[in-house]
């Protein structure tokens, strides 16, 4: 016995002895400290007196590269650092909603009253959810039920739009020996669980996971419907899946933030989780600013009762950038696992990308393309490989669905270039930017001729059943115009309007209606930014409509081309946007009709 007990001194002295390690090399966001043998890969240490927060990144021998997630000046060689024995964590408990974030889950609000001003002290710790406030939680299961990782114990009003489902942790399960109802904060037992093998775990609200490891599903499903945005070329022409992955490429001022913004705020997600990767300062500060006061068009509710902010604030070191997209990403995977529909916008992943090759750089390791490591795209395909729609943990077999979109800001919106290519290869939707559309102040500036969804097959049911039989078919003519657009563009440049005939001269004007009037989108206006599916549906049928209608008038001989494209039938083309119900274009269509057939009276008697 005395042995054990001099055995387990040991042990411990042992493990003390290896809690600190000593700084030997400090280059701007990366340590390295020797004396770290024991330590772990990602797990956290807290850096010299000041208490900095970093993540080991890198272990070889004796020594561990640390990188840190706070300015490091100052700090030197010798001085300590300390292990924590866990890796990076976030904080996963009600009170999550409506928060806003630095890159590792401190509540910006807090961080700034401890700091007294706005620039944020060094070495702050913070817990990212509020540990006192007292939350009222209402159990499901009751006691005697079997219940396996994942069920629902039971459930907590969040906010007025999200009820959060307090799930049996990972690698639990067993038989329910006490479940509490009433007010608790979060790090009180709600419920006792007696495990197989006799153990009596106790369960609190609070839960940890560590932010490199994808939370835990029962497998990926067949993504099967369009996460519904309101922006018009997105829904109709390159739909993105709910549990889908996309990315928004685009030069500067392509319009990259005011699309992920738009999304943001008018998509059908239950919840967002919108990651600021330090693009621009006062780009975050709009977010900030803005969204607390949007309402959500689907419930009237304010946006952020369904919404997490992630914003790299401009004095934390590049290193924060790296760890803010997967502070993100496990937060948002967390409410999919409640069997929620999230959708997590990262803007820009460039940025963190860049955070990747300068650490990286420091740690002198060989570099690859433009200097980025050659883990680029394996970093880049884990993420949004995070993604997807799910059978979630637990026995009640419900679906969540966890869509991510990225923007790039490629140098000079080159495409070719590595964090372009390497998120290409695994996204399925593109939406490409086209600088000069912005530049002609066509908004979004979605180029149509470049863009595409791989997601197109998977929604044909969903748009006969939820929309009309003939979406799809509609779309693809509507598309086919712009298309053929580009082509006689390119012939009228070289020879004129005057060599097109006039069948070719109505795809023009017909195109020019799906770009202007359909297409074009001002993210700024109340009454356009957002716009139903089935509307949107009208629209775009409404054109083509005009276009099937008319196109037969065309084959008359010495048909008077500027006298129809000045007529009604065509001008009130423009007014189509402000159409709302099912008969207004009912009316609209029976009216092109009506116009044109008389139109053809007209031009027969003529
Ligand atoms: P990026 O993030 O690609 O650098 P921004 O998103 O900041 O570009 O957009 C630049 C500008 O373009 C915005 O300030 C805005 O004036 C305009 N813009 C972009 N998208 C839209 C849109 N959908 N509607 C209206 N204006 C837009």
């Amino acid at each position: 016995m005395e042995n054990a007990t001099e055995q387990e001194g040991i042990v411990e002295k042992e493990n003390q002895e290896n809690m600190t390690g000593k700084i030997v090399r400090v280059s701007g966001p990366l340590v390295q400290a020797d004396g770290m043998r024991n330590a772990q890969m990602y797990e956290m240490v807290k850096v010299s007196d000041k208490k900095l927060l970093g993540e080991i990144i890198e272990l070889n021998g004796d020594i561990a590269s640390i990188q840190v997630y706070e300015d490091t000046t100052g700090i030197g060689p010798g001085e300590d650092v300390y292990r924590t024995k866990q890796t990076m964590f976030v904080m996963l408990a009600p009170g999550l909603l409506e928060s806003t974030y630095d890159g590792i889950q401190r509540p910006l609000k807090l961080l700034e009253e401890k700091s007294g001003n706005h620039f944020i002290t060094r070495g702050i710790e913070v817990a990212g959810v509020d540990l006192e406030k007292k939350w009222d939680f209402q159990p499901i299961v009751k006691i005697g039920d079997t219940v396996e990782e994942g069920d629902i114990l039971g459930e907590v009003q969040e906010t007025t739009l999200v009820m959060h489902k307090i799930m049996t942790p990972q690698a639990i399960c067993g038989i329910v020996k006490e479940i509490k109802s009433g007010k608790f904060n979060v790090e009180e037992t709600i419920a006792v669980i007696e495990t197989k093998d006799g153990a009596k775990k106790e369960i609190q609200m609070l839960q940890r996971w560590p932010i490199r490891k994808p939370r835990l599903s029962k497998g990926k499903i067949f993504p099967d419907t369009p996460m519904v945005t309101g922006t018009r070329s997105i829904d109709s022409f390159f739909p993105i899946a709910k549990g889908g992955a996309g990315c928004i490429p685009g030069p500067f001022g392509a319009g990259k933030t005011v699309t992920q913004q738009s999304i943001a705020k008018y998509c059908d997600a239950q919840v967002i989780v919108y990651v600021g990767c330090g693009e621009r300062g006062n780009e975050m500060t709009e977010v900030l600013n803005e969204f607390p006061h949007l309402l959500d068009p689907n419930t009237g509710e304010p946006l952020m009762k369904r919404t997490i902010l992630i914003a790299n604030t401009s004095n934390m070191p590049v290193a924060a950038r790296e760890a803010s997209v997967y502070t993100g990403i496990t937060i948002a995977e967390y409410y999919r696992d409640m069997g929620y529909s999230v959708a997590l916008m990262a803007d820009s992943t460039s940025r963190w990308a860049e955070a990747m090759r300068e650490i990286s750089g420091r740690m002198e390791e060989m570099p690859g393309e433009e200097g980025y490591p050659a883990y680029l795209s394996s970093k880049t395909a884990e993420f949004y490989e995070r993604a997807g729609r799910v059978n979630c943990l637990g026995s009640d077999r419900r679906t969540g669905a966890l869509t991510v979109i990225g923007a790039v800001s490629p140098p000079g919106g080159d495409l070719s270039e590595p964090v372009s290519q390497a998120t290409l290869r695994v996204t399925k939707c593109f939406w490409g930017l086209d600088g000069a559309l912005a530049y002609k102040k066509h908004f979004p500036s979605i180029n149509w001729l470049t863009s595409y969804s791989l997601y197109v097959d998977n929604f044909k049911i969903y748009w006969k059943e939820q929309i009309a039989d003939d979406f799809a078919e509609i779309r693809i003519e509507a598309m086919t115009l712009l298309q053929q657009e580009a082509k006689l563009t390119e012939i009228v440049r070289l020879v004129g309007m005057e060599a097109l005939s006039n069948e070719e001269k109505l795809v023009l004007e017909i195109a020019k209606s799906i770009r202007e009037d359909f297409l074009f989108q001002n993210a700024f206006d109340k009454e356009d930014a957002y716009t139903p599916l089935d509307i949107q549906y009208r629209i775009l049928k409404a054109i083509v409509t005009v276009y099937r209608e008319s196109i037969s008038l065309m084959k008359k001989e010495d048909f008077d081309f500027n006298t129809f494209r000045k007529s009604e039938t065509i001008q009130k083309l423009k007014t189509l946007k402000n159409l709302k119900t099912q008969e207004e274009f009912d009316a609209f269509r029976k009216k092109t009709r009506e116009d044109i057939s008389a139109f053809n009276l007209e031009t027969s008697t003529n």
